[in-house]
């Protein structure tokens, strides 16, 4: 729904379409923008939405988490940004390239060059009969490495993972964190600048989920590779710059983590939560407040100087406020 660069029901057009409000060079600092995003799943006469007008940017080299609680729609919004899954409407574009437009032959090329993915089960990830190293290999010598090369770059992509002793393991000789790891190699392997995970750490303990982080983290840091996590993991926040939460298959709230420095110069991590606004004003109340409140169908709004009020229908004060 922009305004500017007309765009169909399908949002085929060119990437200046999302640059609106954030200057000249949004290109360069958007790396994911998906705008008005709808996915409707149907299975005989009944449909499913799963993602219902969602707008999501992320920047280029950002490492955000995504959390929801099951069903809102994290999956799908995943798989569509890893060209597995196409959108009913909207658009997504990942580095400039609106995915509605590739085509099949292109979505290929996309999925085996430009995006890993990391899944929850780790037997989705690895191929149990072949070595960790093996494992590595495979998706380079498909995109036409050389083997020589290819032995050469798993190795060091197991190294970066820290599994630099495990290189002839088989899979399921290794702990349920060593697979993650090395399911994440495979993900780097041909180099993306996206990397998606659907709940990685699922299967973890909470202190191996916390090494699993940590590895995303640095991995972010040294190879500026874009992360997107999906996790039902509350610790996650301390890691990453951006937590978005997903409710009914839109974007419901932000949590940026900011620094504070008290007086002795110390430094406390401080966890602030936005309501997010979208083009049309419109934004989700939690749960909890409408619960509280019993806010349903309709609210009195009542704007002041510098805020907004939100009534249930039959409260607030007689008259509102002088505008
Ligand atoms: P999450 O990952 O947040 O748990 P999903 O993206 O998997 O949520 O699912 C969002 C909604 O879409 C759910 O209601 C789910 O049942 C439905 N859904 C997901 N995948 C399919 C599918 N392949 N066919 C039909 N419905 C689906
Ligand atoms: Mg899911």
């Amino acid at each position: 729904m922009s305004q500017q660069g007309a765009h169909g029901p399908r949002g085929v057009d060119t990437p200046s379409a999302y640059v609106r409000d954030a200057g000249r060079d949004s290109q360069d600092l958007f790396h994911i923008v998906c705008e008005d995003l709808f996915k409707i799943y149907k299975i005989a006469d009944l449909e499913v939405v799963a993602l219902r007008g969602l707008d999501l940017r992320v920047r280029r080299g950002e490492l955000m988490g995504i959390v929801g609680s099951s069903g809102s729609g994290k999956s799908t919004l995943l798989n569509v940004l890893a060209g597995l899954d196409l959108p009913s409407a909207g658009a997504a574009y990942v580095n400039g390239r609106n995915l509605i437009a590739m085509s099949e032959e292109e979505l290929v090329d996309y999925r085996r060059r430009e995006v890993g993915f990391v899944w929850q089960q780790t037997g989705r990830n690895l191929i149990p009969y072949l070595s960790t190293r093996q494992n590595v290999e495979i998706p380079l010598v498909l995109n036409g490495t050389s083997r020589r090369q290819a032995k050469q770059r798993a190795e060091g992509l197991l190294e970066s993972v820290g599994l630099t002793g495990k290189l002839k393991a088989l899979p399921d000789t290794l702990s349920g964190g060593e697979q993650q790891r090395v399911s994440i190699a495979v993900a780097l392997a041909n180099a993306p600048n996206v990397l998606l995970a659907d709940e990685p750490t699922g299967e973890l303990d909470t202190h191996t989920s916390e090494e699993i982080f940590e590895l995303f983290a640095n991995l972010n840091k040294d190879l500026g590779v874009t992360i997107i996590v999906v996790t039902h993991d509350p610790a996650i926040a301390a890691r990453v710059d951006r937590v978005v939460a997903i409710r009914d298959g839109r974007i419901a709230t932000e949590t940026f983590r900011h620094y504070e420095y008290n007086s002795a110069g110390e430094r406390t991590i401080v966890h602030r939560e936005y309501a997010v606004v979208d083009r049309a004003g419109r934004l989700q109340i939690p749960k909890s407040f409408m619960d509280a409140l019993d806010l349903r169908e309709r609210a009195r709004v009542l704007l002041a100087s510098d805020h907004v009020t939100i009534y249930p229908e039959d409260a607030g004060p007689e008259k509102p406020p002088e505008e």
